[in-house]
């Protein structure tokens, strides 16, 4: 599995079952692009964990390429 810089970060603080929560976590948080595609936070490199409400984020959409606002929510899976 590749990680980027942010989830080895967190991944050398924290233990091996809280990083496991961290990971299940962040798979839940997602956007979905305008291209249609949903793509969870941890795809993109980044990491969410215990995060409440749904913010917007700047991301990168990587299916189609497109930057913009995204508003995240969590799902149940
Ligand atoms: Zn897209």
């Amino acid at each position: 599995m590749k990680l980027s810089i942010a989830q080895k970060i967190v991944k050398f603080f924290s233990s091996a079952s809280v990083f496991e929560k961290m990971m299940e976590d962040s798979k839940r948080y997602r956007f979905t692009c305008n291209c249609g595609k949903e793509t969870s936070i941890w795809e993109i490199g980044g990491i969410r964990y215990k995060a409440a409400g749904k913010p917007l984020t700047g991301t990168k959409c990587p299916h189609c390429g497109k930057f913009a606002m995204r508003k995240i929510y969590k799902t149940d899976i």
